[in-house]
């Protein structure tokens, strides 16, 4: 028999509360603490060589000064010229630059593109039109694991509690895997992205050894606007509805015309870079 009197209703609250708190405190216990990274995938990149390395510091320290006035399409046929070994081209999908710039250009040469899993469907179209349209190979990074297993493994939308472990498990980690297999790698970062960027060389020796380029390291904005133009790549829908710098769906607000274009990422938190690029 249900006791509906204020006793009775007071003692089904307390009991109430008392299996919701030891549920709560269960799953708290099962949950895996985000510092550790899912097993079974390594976390980081196998170093080169040491000989590898001095190579390529050599290179860097021989050229980056003189490639610094060149064009992104010299800057390319350079390393056409001057990289042995398979090339990555990283690509966001916010714009389709860079595989543009790298096609033909750089024969030796694979496009990646890190899936996350937390993508706006728009920017798996592109990707998928980058595939269509360009004859370099596209690979597809991801994860070890989906969202709904990260959901259980971590608690929900770990996104929101700890970006930076997010970041690491679904971004850092993957792009470290996938770089074993390259010599050297291509990125579309930018002096004007963010004041954490403003110094970024044409030509970098990364900590494993490999080396990293940044072709239009020195383009502002609007020479990716007009080389987008002038060259009928693909778009991004969202670039055009608000969002000049684009990310995982959950991480991305639009941002107001004036504002830094990069505020939209991470816009509720301090965080303001992956980690792929520090
Ligand atoms: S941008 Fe957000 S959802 Fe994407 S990996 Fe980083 S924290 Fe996770």
């Amino acid at each position: 028999m249900t006791n509906t009197g204020p006793e009775g209703g007071f003692a089904t609250l307390t009991g109430l509360v008392g299996v919701i708190g030891s549920r709560a405190e269960q799953e708290a216990q099962e949950l895996t603490d985000p510092e550790v990274s899912p097993e079974g995938a390594p976390t980081t990149t196998t170093h080169l060589t040491d000989e590898q390395t001095a190579a390529h510091q050599a290179l860097v320290d021989e050229w980056n000064d003189k490639l610094d006035g060149a064009t992104a399409e010299q800057i390319l046929d350079w390393v056409n010229e001057h990289v042995t070994g398979t090339v990555a081209v990283t690509m966001s999908m916010q714009d389709t630059v860079l595989a543009e710039l790298a096609e033909g250009r750089v024969h030796d040469a694979e496009m990646v593109f890190l899936d996350t899993g937390y993508h706006f469907d728009e920017t798996i179209d592109v990707a998928n039109d980058v595939d269509e349209r360009y004859t370099l190979p596209l690979r597809t990074v991801e994860p070890v694991y989906s969202v709904k297993k990260q959901d259980e493994v971590y608690g929900r939308d770990l996104y929101k509690r700890s970006p930076t472990a997010c970041c690491r498990m679904r971004k850092v980690e993957p792009l470290a895997r996938m770089l074993n297999p390259y010599e050297a790698w291509i990125s579309g970062v930018k002096r004007v992205d963010s004041e954490l960027r403003k110094d970024t060389p044409i030509l970098d020796v990364d900590r494993t050894g490999r080396l990293k380029i940044n072709p239009i390291a020195a383009w502002s904005d609007q020479d990716v606007e007009d080389y987008i133009e002038s060259h009928d790549l693909i778009i991004h829908p969202l670039t055009r509805q608000g969002y000049p710098s684009i990310g995982c769906a959950t991480c991305t607000m639009p941002v107001a015309p004036g504002d830094d274009p990069r505020s939209g990422r991470w816009a509720n938190s301090t965080k303001t870079e992956c980690g792929l690029h520090l």
